[in-house]
């Protein structure tokens, strides 16, 4: 998605210019990826903007931090009422927040000693991620084992493995990537999760390579009380090539429907029935149009 700016950006309790944000090139999170972030949607609904699990986010952001042992030097409620006043000045209904935190500047080698935790909140106007169902493949590239990172963590330098599955779905004329874990279950998109309906039924990889996504969770809780069966279990390669419906979901893709994988046609080559009333569902939910879920909405 291309930037589209607004006015001002957060930089570690100020509100700074657009023009204006900027970091020094010795930054440690420049070098090394140590960096933590979120992505969180706001959505115009009839009681004006709101702001999408907005406490899901926050609490996974400290989540993320703790994993790089960042010392983040405000309170959740100081951040959150720190995007609402953003979203606000910047006269965001549909848009997206990117929280940062990052290893800022003081020392050039890879252990961060000595170096504060700088904290960034920005939003930009946001539209649908995606306007056509998605061709995809199975990528050469493996998510991170949860040997090798922290689970559930959005940390900025794991996201090369997904900017390399990314190339390599592209270069082949693929839209996007899906990936395996290291026992080669499916695990999740660069950076989605994913979901098959087969026989009626909602199935999504459990694998501990995967972030178990808000939107996943959101999908999820959506679906069992549409009556929908779910089930969080291994998926194999086999599993995906042959599901009846696939999607992506995830807080900017949203729910993102596939039609393809290694070229192989997905159900009827369509958008599936139970994607749609999921979807349809979706949309409800993060625009205020069904009271059930009112809590998920924090209101600007
Ligand atoms: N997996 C990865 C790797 C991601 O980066 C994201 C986006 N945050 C997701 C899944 C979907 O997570 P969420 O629904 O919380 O946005």
């Amino acid at each position: 998605m291309a930037i589209n700016k607004t006015k001002f950006i957060w930089m570690d309790g100020k509100f700074v210019k657009w023009q204006n944000a900027k970091v020094h090139i010795l930054t440690h999170a420049l070098h090394y990826g140590s960096a933590i972030f979120e992505g969180i949607h706001s959505y115009k609904t009839d009681k004006g903007t709101a702001i999408f699990r907005l406490e899901d986010h926050i609490n996974r952001f400290f989540h993320s931090a703790n994993a790089l042992s960042m010392q983040i030097k405000f309170t959740k409620k100081e951040l959150k009422n720190a995007m609402i006043n953003l979203v606000k000045k910047n006269n965001i209904e549909d848009g997206y927040i990117r929280p940062l935190a990052y290893y800022g500047y003081g020392n050039i080698g890879v252990f961060p000693r000595d170096i504060s935790t700088n904290v960034a909140l920005i939003t930009i106007l946001w539209g649908s991620y995606y306007s056509k169902p998605l061709r995809i493949m199975i990528s050469r590239f493996r998510r991170h084992s949860p040997k090798s990172t922290i689970f559930g963590a959005k940390i900025g330098g794991n996201y090369t493995n997904s900017i390399l599955a990314m190339y390599e779905a592209r270069k082949k004329g693929y839209d996007e990537a899906l990936m395996l874990d290291e026992d080669s279950f499916v695990s999740e998109g660069p950076a989605e999760n994913i979901f098959l309906v087969k026989n009626g039924k909602l199935i999504t990889p459990n694998s501990k390579s995967a972030l178990h996504g808000i939107t996943r969770n959101s999908i999820i809780l959506i679906s069992q009380n549409l009556n929908i069966d779910v089930k969080e279990t291994n998926v194999t390669v086999n599993d995906v090539h042959n599901a009846d419906e696939l999607f992506f979901s995830g807080t900017a893709t949203e729910i993102a429907p596939i039609i393809s994988v290694d070229n192989k046609v997905i159900g009827n080559g369509r958008i599936g029935k139970i994607t749609i009333t999921i979807r349809n569902k979706y949309y409800d939910v993060v625009r205020g149009k069904d009271g059930k879920y009112k809590k998920w909405l924090t209101h600007t």
